[in-house]
């Protein structure tokens, strides 16, 4: 039961962010939605999650490309009890022709926003006595494809700023784990669908089975909702001792 707890999640009004804070509500925590927008569909995301769940529920503005909005972010939430570091962004380019300012966006969102929230959120954690730190890595924190070492490089990095925070706080009531999904069919994803079925002149479903599930060998997207319960699971009293690893939720991939 997380009733009382506070959960800050980045990125979380699309996809997979927003999975997880449906489920973390739905466990009784109050949650905080965020992303660089600022529109009344954002706002009243949080509503709905409120009136479904019977639990407070805010969406506060931040682009987390920027490392002073994402420290912000959790000075304006006032406390973090449980930080999801999820927002994310792809880019698919050979790395000699990768736009320079897609790397730095990518490394900027995805791993500086996570030091920046962590860093702010640790003391609100420590003197609330409980914590949790879950960042959103991927497969592709854990394995490699061509075309992506923006993506592979930021999440390489967040797995292993992961094990640092477990490790400076091991021997606090505070745990530190990365969520590895494989893929997960979100507007991430879909986005990419159509240009590869012009290039490989397939239809959207032979894209969806022979080249993004290819490397996935349930043949199955994992759901938002699969993702959320994972990181509710983290969130549990069963969860106390798992600090500093990975799961992988990526039906078989890293098996491979
Ligand atoms: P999505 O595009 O649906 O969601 C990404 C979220 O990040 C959105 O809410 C977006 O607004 C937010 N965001 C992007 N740039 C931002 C910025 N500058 N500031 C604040 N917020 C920003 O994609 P998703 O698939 O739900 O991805 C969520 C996370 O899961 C990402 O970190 C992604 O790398 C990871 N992931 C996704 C998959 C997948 O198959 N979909 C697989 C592995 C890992």
């Amino acid at each position: 039961d997380l009733s009382g707890k506070t959960a800050v999640i980045t990125g979380s009004n699309s996809g997979i962010g927003l999975g997880i804070a449906h489920e973390l509500a739905r466990a009784g925590a109050d949650v905080v939605l965020n992303s660089y927008t600022d529109t009344p569909e954002d706002h009243a995301l949080a509503e709905e999650i409120a009136a479904k769940h019977g639990v407070s529920a805010r969406y506060i503005q931040a682009d987390l490309s920027n490392g002073d909005q994402a420290r912000a972010l959790i000075e304006k939430a006032g406390v973090c009890d449980i930080l999801v570091n999820n927002a994310g962004i792809q880019h698919v380019a050979p790395l000699d022709e990768f736009p320079v300012a897609k790397w730095d966006a990518i490394i900027a969102i995805m791993l500086s926003a996570a030091f920046h929230t962590t860093a702010v959120a640790l003391p609100m954690m420590r003197k609330a006595g409980w914590g949790r730190v879950i960042n959103i890595a991927s497969a592709h924190g854990l394995t490699a494809s061509p075309y992506k070492s923006a993506y592979v490089s930021a999440k390489h990095g967040l797995v292993g700023m992961t094990k640092v925070v477990a490790l400076e706080t091991a021997k606090e009531p505070i745990t530190a784990n990365a969520v590895c999904p494989g893929y997960v069919l979100t507007p991430l994803v879909e986005s990419q669908i159509p240009d590869t079925a012009k290039k490989y002149d397939m239809t959207e479903e032979e894209v969806k089975q022979k080249v993004i599930l290819e490397r996935q060998p349930s043949k199955e997207f994992a759901t938002t909702e699969q993702l959320g319960g994972t990181v509710a699971f983290l969130c549990s009293a069963a969860a106390d001792q798992i600090t500093g690893t990975t799961i992988s939720v990526d039906g078989g991939w890293t098996a491979l």
